[in-house]
């Protein structure tokens, strides 16, 4: 079973007009309808695929005997899980040199002239796979990953942001895998629709967590061995990479950041250090916690 997305209808709660599933608010009286990404989470299609999946695996780690594994990984991930953004010393700087800073992604970063293109093909893969999963509005979505600790993806910058629930659960996604990859692997093209049960709201990340991870169970793992294999990345090569991408509908500035953490192994320059320094600073400046 497939779930439209793109081009497709939902009706306004308030008026009754009907508004594209791409657009947050209501053209005719203007209600926030909510992070389209969050809404396409929410059909009934994906909602169905996605539990139907959960079911299949928590049998699978049933009959493997990890059932006590999958409960506690389940528990932890409601409770514990959060999205992390890592980014450049540079781009954690201005966030928290300026209280008026908004983490911006690449595309935005590349209409503003704020910085250049990837080489022409990566530009255009870039653009072409956020077009696939969120049409209109890619460029308002951020991208991080789903974490159990302060770590994120150290492919991604030198910093590791762990961002505060409260700020981000009601316009926040989840992905099973990171978009590009996912793009492939479902040869996923223009007009074609985008396979439901691999998408999950806020509340459903578990679901989706599960789905992936159940199979990679083990009697007797802990926590720490969970976030290893949640979050795989060799630090270098971002197609390496293994994690349940998050996609946050808009932007957050330095308030929204509960903790910053260098990545491990990093060899910075002298200008990035200094960028990290001030940044770290700043943040213990206003009560953050850096370790
Ligand atoms: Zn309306």
């Amino acid at each position: 079973m497939t779930s439209p997305v793109l081009g497709s209808q939902d009706t306004c709660s308030k008026c009754g007009a009907s508004l594209s599933a791409t657009l947050r608010h209501c053209p005719t009286c203007q209600t926030d309808a909510g992070a389209p990404n969050v809404r396409h989470c929410r059909t009934e299609g994906n909602l169905k695929a996605l539990k139907a999946r959960f079911d299949d695996a928590q049998s699978r780690a049933s009959a493997k005997g990890c059932l006590k594994e999958f409960g506690d990984l389940e528990a932890t991930i409601k409770n514990k899980s959060s999205v992390v953004v890592s980014m450049t010393a540079g781009m954690a700087k201005n966030l928290f040199e300026n209280p008026n800073v908004l983490y911006t992604n690449y595309e935005q970063l590349v209409g503003a002239n704020a910085r250049k293109p990837a080489g022409p093909d990566n530009d255009r893969h870039r653009c072409a796979v956020g077009g696939l999963l969120f049409g209109s509005y890619a460029n308002l979505i951020r991208y991080g990953a789903l974490s159990l600790t302060k770590e994120g993806l150290p492919t991604y910058g030198d910093v590791h942001c762990r961002l505060r629930s409260v700020t981000i659960d009601k316009r926040t996604s989840f992905l099973e895998t990171n978009s590009y990859r996912f793009v492939s692997d479902h040869k996923i093209v223009a007009g074609v629709k985008l396979p439901a049960g691999y998408m999950a709201c806020w509340e459903y990340r578990y679901h989706l967590v599960l789905a992936k991870l159940a199979d990679s169970l083990l009697v007797e793992q802990t926590e720490s061995d969970w976030q290893e294999i949640l979050i795989q990345s060799d630090g270098k090569d971002r197609k390496n990479d293994s994690f349940v991408e998050a996609h946050i509908y808009e932007g957050f500035d330095r308030n929204a950041i509960e903790s910053l953490v260098t990545a491990t192994g990093k060899k910075l320059s002298k200008s990035e250090k200094l960028d990290l320094d001030l940044a770290m600073n700043e943040f213990k400046r206003l009560g953050g916690k850096t370790k």
